[in-house]
């Protein structure tokens, strides 16, 4: 037999096994809300996924869930009757569980102050039955922590990195004012992600909770132009810098400039204010990544409606065309974003990279040359594609949206005499640990701050930035303090067949639906049945066996019964690992005993379901099932 890497687990090490919750930027207790669902306690479920984080409604509905992408569940073996692999099984659908609790409780349930009230007033169970617990937070905040003194801070952008600082240094104590250019508050939520897939009454419903806290929005201000950003300096004690990375990055392609080509975020900005803009019939969407989806599927929804509308006056077939660099099994874009794009008539084209864009005499768009792209990324995943120049083809068309990334617009901060450094044209200078600029007071959040990622990266960095600020007013640090509780289950089991239950589908409607009309949401969401059905499969990995090596005889009870063959019983001589573990074995084999007849219990966390059946076998009860929460709250040093 050969060796085995092996882990003794550290005080840290449980915590870390709920690894939706440690793959959350603000670390949701995704596990906790989810196992709430199961058991009917919906209040409970919204509270919990509402504590950290000021945006769990459109979380709910949009969050790109990295909690999914760890979720153990996914990770599980599947075997058939025969008992062979057949791959692994699928995450809990989290997100669309968070959506179900918020539904049910949130903002979207009841009114503002009461939503506050209950959020305010919320004492996460853990906190209840655990000791250890017992000063835990209120919304992510120790509520004995001592208060700013009211000081006016103020914020530009309020996007979602803008409305959670504005949040957290209310409950800290402060007064903050948030200016925003666009004429409705929530940023790239509200003007770039498209109503079918996040309602705007749900923006507003949950902004309305953060204003309720004293955070002031006004809204129809530029920073720049009807208040200067030195003004800000002068008149608030500190500035948050949170305007995120609006504008579309161009190709510099030739014939790019001029009527006819567009940056990809204008489109849905000017669809979303109801502004309009004026788009072919022929429309080509350069970009491979959810943006590029955002603008395709827009594309299509306004042309379906203009025809229906207009359909006498519109003759001929209209196309939108997606063409990304990448092939199919590359592409950025989420997989349901491609089928539901697909099922919805765009066009994919896959492989290919725009060369120019041409135009006729009068200067109008009527194609783009591409490329035949080799290769995107090299070999250690950087971006560096390769192109057959001699593989070209021209697409046909009068529209040409740019989806390619996009950039922050920095011009006002110029006549505050250059105190913010740049890092880089266009992308400020920042000390990753505080988001400190070098301007004295200011500070930087979100896709400023970190480059476009997901909402929930800008929730927790304008969260970052709030207690950046609180530091720098009142000379003290707030520390993140992770808070482990361990409770013994004296009698835990699961029910009959969890682990056989497959992933309940999220309804939505079908092409013909979403295209009736431009906002017709995809998403229907779960029902209480289903939504029930769906977080019983949550694993519920807080819940662990735990070996007591004194009282186990080493009979392999534990190993025979478990339905995963998750335990393995091997020789100590067969272990390799850290010095934690060398001297674990040290321990274990006492002065000469041979490593050869001494043996171990190993456990192989990716296939553990917790079903409790080795802790229901063992003779000398040496195996007891505990459940391990933690919860981080900020503490003043
Ligand atoms: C089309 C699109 C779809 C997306 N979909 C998803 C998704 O499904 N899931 C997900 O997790 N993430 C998604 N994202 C990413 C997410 O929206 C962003 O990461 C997030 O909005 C960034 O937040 P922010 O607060 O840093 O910036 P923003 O949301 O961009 O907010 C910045 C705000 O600052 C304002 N502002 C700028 N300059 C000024 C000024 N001079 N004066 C006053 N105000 C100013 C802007 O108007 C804006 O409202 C999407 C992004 C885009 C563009």
């Amino acid at each position: 037999m050969g060796t085995l890497q092996a882990e003794v687990p550290n005080s840290g090490y449980y915590a870390g096994l709920i690894s939706c919750q440690v793959a959350c930027p603000v670390h949701t207790d995704a596990r906790g809300y989810v196992t709430a669902i199961a058991a009917g306690r919906f209040e409970e479920a919204y509270l919990i996924a509402r504590g950290p984080n000021p945006f769990a409604s459109i979380c709910g509905r949009i969050c790109g869930a990295p909690c999914e992408a760890a979720c153990r569940r996914g990770k599980v073996p599947r075997v058939d009757d025969d008992g062979h692999f057949v791959g692994t099984d699928r995450p809990i659908a989290i997100r669309a569980l968070k959506r179900f609790a918020c539904e049910s409780a949130g903002p979207e349930s009841g009114p503002t102050e009461e939503i506050l009230r209950a959020v305010q007033s919320y004492v996460p169970r853990v906190a209840a039955e655990a000791d250890e617990m017992a000063a835990l937070l209120r919304a992510g905040i120790d509520g004995s922590i001592p208060k700013g003194a009211g000081e006016r801070i103020a914020i530009i952008g309020a996007g979602p990195a803008g409305l959670s600082a504005a949040h957290d240094l209310a409950l800290l104590g402060f007064r903050p004012v948030v200016y925003e250019t666009e004429p409705v508050p929530a940023g790239m939520l509200a003007v770039g992600v498209p109503a079918y897939r996040l309602p705007r009454e749900v923006i507003a419903q949950e902004v309305a909770v953060i204003q309720a806290l004293g955070v002031e929005v006004r809204c129809g201000v530029t920073v720049g132009e009807e208040i200067s950003f030195g003004d800000l300096r002068r008149d608030y004690a500190a500035v948050v810098v949170a305007v995120g990375a609006k504008s579309s990055r161009g190709l510099a392609l030739a014939g790019e400039s001029g009527p006819g080509v567009y940056g990809g975020v204008d489109l849905l900005r000017a669809v979303a204010l109801g502004a309009g803009m004026d788009i072919g019939r022929e429309v080509v969407v350069v970009g491979g990544g959810n943006v590029a989806y955002d603008v395709a599927r827009t594309v299509v929804r306004q042309i379906a409606f203009d025809t229906a509308r207009t359909a006498a006056r519109l003759p001929g077939a209209a196309r939108v065309r997606l063409v990304s660099l990448e092939e199919l099994e590359e592409m950025p874009a989420d997989t349901l974003e491609i089928i539901e794009g697909d099922e919805e008539g765009i066009e994919r084209w896959n492989g290919w990279g725009p060369v120019e864009i041409e135009r006729d005499a009068g200067g109008k768009v009527t194609g783009v040359v591409f490329r035949k792209c080799l290769r995107v990324y090299d070999e250690n995943r950087r971006f560096s594609p390769v192109f057959d120049d001699a593989q070209r083809q021209t697409l046909a068309c009068d529209t040409v949206l740019l989806a390619v990334g996009q950039s922050p617009q920095l011009d006002f901060l110029k006549d505050d005499g250059g105190d913010v450094e740049m890092a880089r044209p266009g992308w400020p200078k920042i000390d990753p640990a505080t988001l400190a600029t070098s301007a004295e007071g200011v500070f930087a959040a979100g896709d400023l701050a970190h480059g476009t990622r997901l909402l929930i990266d800008a929730v927790a960095s304008g969260k970052a930035a709030a207690r950046s600020v609180y530091r720098y007013l009142t000379g003290h640090e707030l520390r993140p303090e992770t808070v482990t509780a361990h409770l013994a289950l004296e009698h835990y089991g699961r029910e009959r067949g969890y682990e056989a239950i497959r992933r309940q589908p999220v309804p939505s409607c079908g092409p013909e639906r979403r295209l009736a009309q431009p906002d017709v949401l995809v998403e229907i969401g779960y029902g209480p049945e289903q939504a029930m059905r769906e977080a019983s499969r949550c694993l519920d990995c807080g819940v662990t066996p735990v070996f007591d090596g004194n009282r186990c005889v080493l009979c392999g009870g534990c190993v025979d019964v478990c339905p995963t063959l998750c335990l393995k019983l091997v020789p100590l001589s067969g272990l390799v690992g850290d010095e934690t573990l060398e001297a674990a074995i040290r321990v274990s084999l006492g002065a000469g005993a041979d490593p050869e007849e001494n043996s171990a219990i190993l456990k192989d966390e990716d296939r553990c379901i917790r079903c409790a059946l080795c802790a229901a076998r063992c003779p000398v009860d040496a195996i007891s099932m505990e459940r391990v929460t933690f919860q981080t709250s900020w503490r003043r040093s």
